[in-house]
């Protein structure tokens, strides 16, 4: 299942994704937001006149109580920063405050003068989780998978001690197209960002540091994730600079591609 939150006649709604005539396009508004414990047949509650997603209006394709980011969970990427291999997963949060959609527009603070963007899988929860078992399947907490931008005010990150002013302004989490459960990172998948066309980023999830049951099982050993919560997975190498004009696009096989255009406050 497909679905994405889009602005429909004013309002923002949830919306069923599907191909209609080679075209992914919204075909149903979904009464029961997913997330929740319905089944398929029963969230897709209304036909609509199918809108093409790449003429919809986009919204952040999740409503977190909380974005939970890893970092540092490639090595090429720790390498490139000059940081360690971690021992244990690097979390920290981003506030949902920060989302946006795809076509939506990243604001570059004032006060940074280094602003990178940070291509990540993002993984939706659809059930409540706490303290799961090492031998536990995470794969029924999952509702589905998403492409994050991770962006990062960088110059903030390094001299703070934490990182809360440098990853949480307003318009730092660009989260889309979509969500899909069709896709299995497990088998490996890939992905890639381009700045203004130019390939800077590709990875693949077979090269995580920690797995994603090894991420949700060490969340949830002290956190209780909630249906829409978001996990960032972390970034591959190839991270940098984004500035005033510029477009950043991340890719997933199967996903699509998050877009966004870069602008100054
Ligand atoms: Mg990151």
């Amino acid at each position: 299942m497909k679905f994405c939150y889009f602005q429909y006649q004013g309002k923002p709604e949830a919306g069923l994704v599907e191909t209609v005539a080679g075209k992914q396009s919204i075909t149903r508004l979904l009464a029961v937001l997913p997330g929740s414990s319905a089944n398929g047949e029963s969230r897709a509650s209304r036909a609509i006149t199918p809108t093409p997603l790449n003429e919809a209006e986009l919204l952040a394709p999740a409503k977190p109580s909380k974005i939970v980011c890893v970092g540092r969970n490639y090595r090429d990427h720790a390498a490139e920063l000059g940081n360690e291999v971690p021992k244990e997963p690097l979390l920290f949060l981003k506030p949902p405050s920060a989302l946006i959609g795809s076509g939506g527009t990243i604001v570059r603070p004032k006060i940074s003068e280094r602003t990178d963007y940070e291509g990540e899988l993002g993984i939706v929860i659809g059930k409540r989780c706490h303290k799961l078992a090492p031998s536990e399947d995470v794969r029924p907490y999952i509702l589905g998978y998403t492409i994050v931008n991770d962006f990062t005010a960088r110059d903030l990150q390094r001299i703070d001690s934490q990182w809360t002013r440098g990853k949480g302004h307003d318009s730092f989490c660009p989260a889309g197209p979509i969500v899909t459960d069709e896709i299995d990172p497990w088998a490996g998948i890939t992905l890639e960002t381009h700045l203004n066309g130019a390939l800077k980023q590709h990875g693949n999830t077979n090269d995580f540091i920690f797995s994603i049951e090894a991420i949700l099982q060490y969340i949830t050993a002290f956190m209780t994730l909630m249906p829409g919560d978001l996990i960032l997975s972390g970034t591959p190498s190839g991270v940098g600079a984004a500035v005033a004009g510029d477009v950043i696009e991340v890719s997933i096989a199967g996903i699509g591609i998050l877009r966004n255009t870069v602008a100054d406050e």
